[in-house]
């Protein structure tokens, strides 16, 4: 399939999906990232977590969740129980929104506009991976899980209705942890998040 094709036609595989990411122009942050970076993880999970995009590693490994906030990421479902291979990790936008300073790429909130052209490859692997429940990670991982900004720590520890049949929760993002500067602050952020992944895996496994 050519370029366009991929890109046009609505897919109906993974494989398709990371073929589509990587030549899609929907928006321009294509432009200055690496590569498109597709969700992984089991086929048919019965959990899907979306985080907001990828990050500096996440954009040159072309995986998602390999850096520090994976990190924080993979303790929290080690914490919480949830076994790793019955999940299934995204993010609301494919490619690395950034701007350079020095030799670092700084990360930047993709806008509404930006996060509303991505949830078609979102909505894609919605459809064909099919979880129970879809967990947002931040309010840019709610805004396109929901359609509709939806305040975290207003609606965290409840499961809402979605449209295709799955239940959606929200927390935190991980990368929200990593920035709490408090010591016991932090452990109490990483705490509510622990349980707010319980939450999710009760009402998926
Ligand atoms: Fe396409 Fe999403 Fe990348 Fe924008 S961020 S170019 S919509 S894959």
């Amino acid at each position: 399939m050519d370029r366009q094709g991929l890109v046009d036609a609505p897919p109906n595989s993974l494989e398709a999906v990371a073929a589509g990411v990587d030549v899609c122009r929907r928006c321009d942050l294509w432009r200055d990232a690496t590569q498109g970076v597709p969700g992984e993880g089991a086929l048919h999970a019965p959990l899907m977590l979306v985080g907001e995009q990828p990050g500096d590693k996440e954009d040159l490994a072309g995986r998602p969740f390999v850096g520090p906030a994976g990190g924080v990421l993979d303790r929290g479902l080690e914490a919480a129980g949830v076994p790793r291979g019955e999940t299934f990790v995204t993010n609301a936008v494919k490619h690395f929104k950034h701007e350079p300073r020095g030799k670092r790429r700084i990360h930047k909130t993709p806008d509404t506009g930006e996060v509303q052209a991505c949830r078609w490859w979102l909505d894609a692997e919605r459809r064909i991976v099919r979880p129970r429940v879809i967990v947002a990670l931040g309010a840019t991982a709610a805004l396109a899980v929901f359609g509709k900004a939806t305040p975290i720590n207003r609606n965290r520890g409840q499961a809402f209705q979605l449209p295709d049949q799955a239940q959606g929760v929200v927390t935190f993002h991980p990368s929200y942890l990593l920035r709490v500067p408090d010591a016991a602050a932090k452990a109490q952020a990483f705490e509510g998040f622990v349980e707010d992944l319980k939450f999710a895996w009760s009402l998926a496994a």
